[in-house]
């Protein structure tokens, strides 16, 4: 708060003062007043006065010669006032510099001390002569310059070293306080000063009582007004010698203005408008000094991320208004809830961040976690709506996960989003997830090589008649020879490749693959092609052109191929798929329910697609042996497929006896290691042939 003089913000700070202030000491002689000695300058004036090269200013100050001729009668006047006992005059006159130059001046004069032959002047100089450039009418409007005495621009006090008591207030300073002159003499000046400051101002007041230091520059003092509210200065002390006493000059402008808007400004800076609470920027600025504090104390925080699952049906169905009304509702739970020090913030939409500080085991962890569950379960009230948000939370520890905050956020935010894929309400940062991650970034990058050096391709399972086990079909797979972690099976990559979006061209790839080399297959024993597709290939509005294309130039016959999708699949963004579908369909192609029984199916999916064959997953096929249930489920797939017009398979038999059952069930296809496992195209070609 303290700076030393002319340190930049100082320097800044006398360039930008409007005003020039001194003090004077004049002796009385004969109608008029002569200047004797300047008790004080501040550096303004003495810059406006005589810019570059100081000169003795007792000498230009108040010198007739200096005085634009027009102007000198006018200031005779008025010294003659200030003579005759007035206490304030203001004039304007035109004073001449050194180089010769004019600079319209507008001073303000009032008497601070009046002795027997001797009258101490406060003077004060503004520069007008820019805006006398722009408009020459303020010369003659004296009322004005009268009222803008209240007003000057800048603050000025004088006051005894040695006791603190105010000597002198000019009216912006006593109109920054609220005191009358007469009250503010009474006091001392650390008595306007806010507490936090006092013993600050009372040590330097006492030592420049020593004559230790001087001046001195406060660039945000608090002070308290009469009425006992907060006002921002910057404030500029200097100190005279003045009959034997020390006296302190203070000058200052209210920065209180500056100070709201900047506050208002840093607000938006650091904080999220909606609901008050620290912004993602200033939750990184805590979190750092939490970090250092930490790294010293040994403490280790706790950074979580939170998340609602539904917030965007929240928004949807009933309105961004009651989606706000819940966000603030939420910031408003944290805040009653957790500890005043744990950190809270709301980075963007529905993510809000925490950080706990002081964690002690896994105990005190899932204490934090469950509290911050429970907190928010209790059902929000909207507009007469109940509405229960589900919350996730990603979490990662200090200093286990991380150092920097960045690091710690970024690991929070993947733990988060493995929760999310896992379905879980909370996830903690671990090393499987940070296994998982550089094996996730190794194998992103060499799926892509590997495409490109050919080592993705497709092998063939055969598809059979259960009744006389013939091959009708066969179902592509897709594999990967990885010239180092060798073959590779699609549980491995085929969920990465969901996820970045790489299944697009690896199932190109694999279609293109597949009809090429199942063509003459198909032409001359009539098999049908079965082949695998992800929700995320449904997304692409072009797979249809896609296909269509892909048949063409490999004059593959569309009746004979299949399509095969997952109920989840089918269900994601049904209305999209239908259409989707509907298009395949038009071309000939059939559709294949693929994991039957696994989802969420219902008959209306399997009605509205009007599929061409259910695949009844393994799980059921395997169990057919150990588990009634699993028989009966199997039995009523049989039925279901029959009664809406689809074929049925079973996938997966592996044993005699459930191919036996199956059959007697009803069951019309089927695949699985009884009859072959899947096969390189070369393999599969030969056992056709046989
Ligand atoms: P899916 O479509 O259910 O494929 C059947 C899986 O069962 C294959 O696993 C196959 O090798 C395996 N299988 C076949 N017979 C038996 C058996 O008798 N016993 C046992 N235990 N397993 C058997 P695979 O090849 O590992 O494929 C796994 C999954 O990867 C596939 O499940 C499919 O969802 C996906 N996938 C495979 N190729 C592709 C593809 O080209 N594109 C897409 N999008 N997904 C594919
Ligand atoms: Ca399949
Ligand atoms: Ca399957």
């Amino acid at each position: 708060m303290l700076c030393p003089p002319l340190e930049p913000p100082c320097e800044r700070y006398l360039a930008g003062l409007p005003a020039g202030v001194y003090l004077l000491e004049t002796r009385v002689q004969g109608e008029t007043l002569r200047p004797e000695k300047v008790l004080f300058a501040s550096p303004r004036l003495a810059n406006l006065a005589s810019p570059g090269s100081p000169e003795n200013l007792e000498a230009v100050l108040w010198d007739p010669l200096r005085i634009h001729p027009e102007d000198r009668k006018g200031l005779l006047e008025s010294t003659r006032r200030l003579l005759e006992g007035g206490n304030e005059e203001w004039r304007l006159f035109r004073f001449q510099r050194k180089d010769g130059s004019y600079l319209w001046i507008k001073e303000g004069l009032s008497v601070f001390e009046r002795l027997e032959d001797r009258l101490i002047i406060i003077g004060l100089w503004v520069d007008l002569t820019e805006e006398k450039k722009v408009s020459d009418e303020a010369r003659t409007d004296q009322p004005l310059w009268l009222s803008l005495f209240g007003k000057a621009p800048v603050g000025l006090i004088l006051y005894d070293l040695e006791d603190g008591r105010f000597l002198y207030a000019n009216p912006y300073a006593l109109k920054v306080l609220g005191y009358q002159l007469k009250e503010l003499q009474g006091k001392r000046v650390w008595e306007v000063v806010h507490p936090r400051f006092r013993r600050e101002i009372q040590k330097n007041l006492s030592r420049r009582a020593k004559g230790e230091v001087s001046p001195f520059f406060f660039q945000d003092l608090t002070l308290i007004t009469k009425e006992g509210q907060e006002r921002v200065v910057s404030l500029l002390t200097e100190t005279f010698q003045w009959e034997g006493r020390r006296v302190g000059v203070g000058i200052g402008v209210d920065t209180t203005p500056q100070r709201i808007l900047e506050r208002r400004l840093m607000e938006m800076a650091f904080f999220d408008i909606l609901t008050g609470l620290p912004n993602r920027h200033l939750f990184l600025e805590k979190l750092r000094a939490l970090t250092l504090r930490g790294a010293r104390k040994r403490e280790r925080l706790l950074v979580a991320v939170l998340d609602l699952a539904n917030f965007r049906e929240v928004n949807a169905t009933l309105g961004y208004e009651a989606g706000n009304r819940i966000l603030k509702e939420i910031a408003a739970r944290l805040c009653a809830g957790l500890r005043k020090d744990d950190v809270k913030s709301r980075f963007f939409a529905d993510r809000f961040g925490l950080i706990f500080t002081d964690i002690r085991g896994t105990h005190s962890l899932h204490v934090v976690l469950q509290k911050v569950q429970n907190l928010l379960k209790k059902p929000f009230r909207v507009n007469d709506h109940e509405v229960v948000i589900s919350v996730r939370i990603g979490g990662a520890i200090f200093p286990r996960d991380g150092k920097t905050p960045e690091e710690l956020l970024t690991k929070a935010e993947v733990a988060l989003k493995r929760a999310k894929e896992n379905d879980e309400t909370v996830g903690l940062y671990s090393t499987e997830i940070e296994r998982s991650l550089s094996e996730e970034a190794f194998l992103r990058t060499a799926m892509v090589e590997g495409l490109k050096r050919g080592e993705f391709f497709p092998v063939y399972q055969p598809i059979v008649r259960l009744s006389d086990r013939r091959i009708i079909g066969v179902e592509a797979l897709i594999r990967w020879r990885h010239p180092r972690l060798g073959l590779l099976s699609p549980a491995k990559f085929i969920g990465l490749a969901e996820k970045t979006g790489f299944i697009s061209e690896l199932g190109e790839f694999i279609l293109r693959k597949a009809l090429e080399e199942m063509v003459p297959l198909v032409r001359e024993n009539g098999l049908f092609l079965c082949l695998n597709f992800s929700a995320r290939q449904f997304r692409e509005t072009a797979l249809p052109k896609k296909i269509e294309r892909a048949l063409e130039e490999t004059g593959f016959p569309p009746e004979k191929f299949h399509l095969e999708i997952t109920e989840t699949t089918a269900m994601e963004k049904a209305e999209r798929t239908l259409s989707i579908l509907e298009k395949l369909r038009s071309l000939g192609i059939k559709i294949v329910l693929d994991d039957f029984g696994m989802g969420y199916s219902s008959m209306k999916y399997l009605v509205e697609f009007e599929v061409d064959k259910i695949k009844i997953d393994r799980f059921f096929v395997s169990n057919l042996l150990s588990g009634e249930k699993s028989q009966y489920v199997v039995r009523t797939i049989v039925g279901l497929a029959r009664n809406v017009g689809a074929r049925c398979l079973a996938e997966g038999i592996e044993r005699e006896e459930e191919l036996r059952l199956l059959q007697e069930m009803g069951c019309d296809e089927g695949q699985g290691f009884l009859f072959a496992p899947p096969l390189e195209f070369e393999k599969f070609r030969e056992l056709v042939k046989r």
